[in-house]
């Protein structure tokens, strides 16, 4: 099974690679992962990564195509892999077509996780933390019993930066606005499986799975 998973910020793309990979026994390949073992092993095009990230820039889109196509040679990708943040752009996806072409093989689908925006939302901002322990709860799946504060140590709750209406419609917009070239180029080439992810994570997972088939 080779396959690209793709959702937004809240649609729990997280909780379904983990699920996904178990189900079909295939690694889990996601960009960040991948930058970190290839540094670690300073391969070639790990240090050239590093000296970009140093620099304080954007790795080039052929040392990052590098590092994925040589992710994908490795041995535990010959039955298939689970590609997540990657590709990125649409050249990046013509890229990742040339290596699969080259290793004489192809995608069983893209996975796109489908959630509203206001249910993201919802989801983003609805985090709250504890000033004194750290207890973290959610407005909407795990409330504290009085609003505002803990119920282990009744310190006060506060909501982080990263999670005010402001950021989170910020992310959502990056987010829209770089994907949808990308949901273009699969929806084309009939690759694309839309799964509506505003349902029970199971139900979602059972979804995904008849989408692409065993
Ligand atoms: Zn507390």
């Amino acid at each position: 099974m080779r396959v690209i998973l793709m959702g937004p910020p809240g649609a729990g793309k997280g909780t379904q690679a983990e699920q996904l990979i178990e189900y079909y026994k295939i690694p889990h390949i996601s960009t960040g992962d991948m930058f970190r073992a290839a540094i670690k092993d300073q391969t070639p095009l790990g240090i050239k990564a590093k000296e970009y990230m140093d620099a304080g820039g954007l790795v080039p889109d052929e040392v990052t195509i590098g590092i994925v196509a040589e992710r994908i040679k490795k041995d535990d990708c010959k039955t298939g892999f689970m590609l997540d943040g990657f590709p990125r752009t649409a050249a990046q996806a013509d890229a990742l077509a040339k290596i699969l072409s080259d290793l004489n093989v192809t995608l069983d689908g893209v996975v796109n996780i489908e959630v509203d925006d206001e249910t993201l939302l919802q989801r983003l901002t609805g985090r709250r933390i504890c000033k004194k322990c750290g207890a973290t709860y959610h407005m909407v799946f795990n409330p504290p019993a009085k609003e505002g504060v803990c119920d282990k140590c009744k310190g006060e709750l506060y909501q982080r930066s990263d999670d005010t209406l402001e950021t989170a419609e910020n992310r959502l917009k990056v987010y829209n606005d770089q994907t949808e070239p990308l949901i273009a180029y699969y929806s084309e080439q009939g690759l694309l499986k839309g799964i509506q992810g505003k349902q029970d994570i199971n139900k979602v997972l059972q979804d995904i799975i008849s989408a692409l088939g065993q």
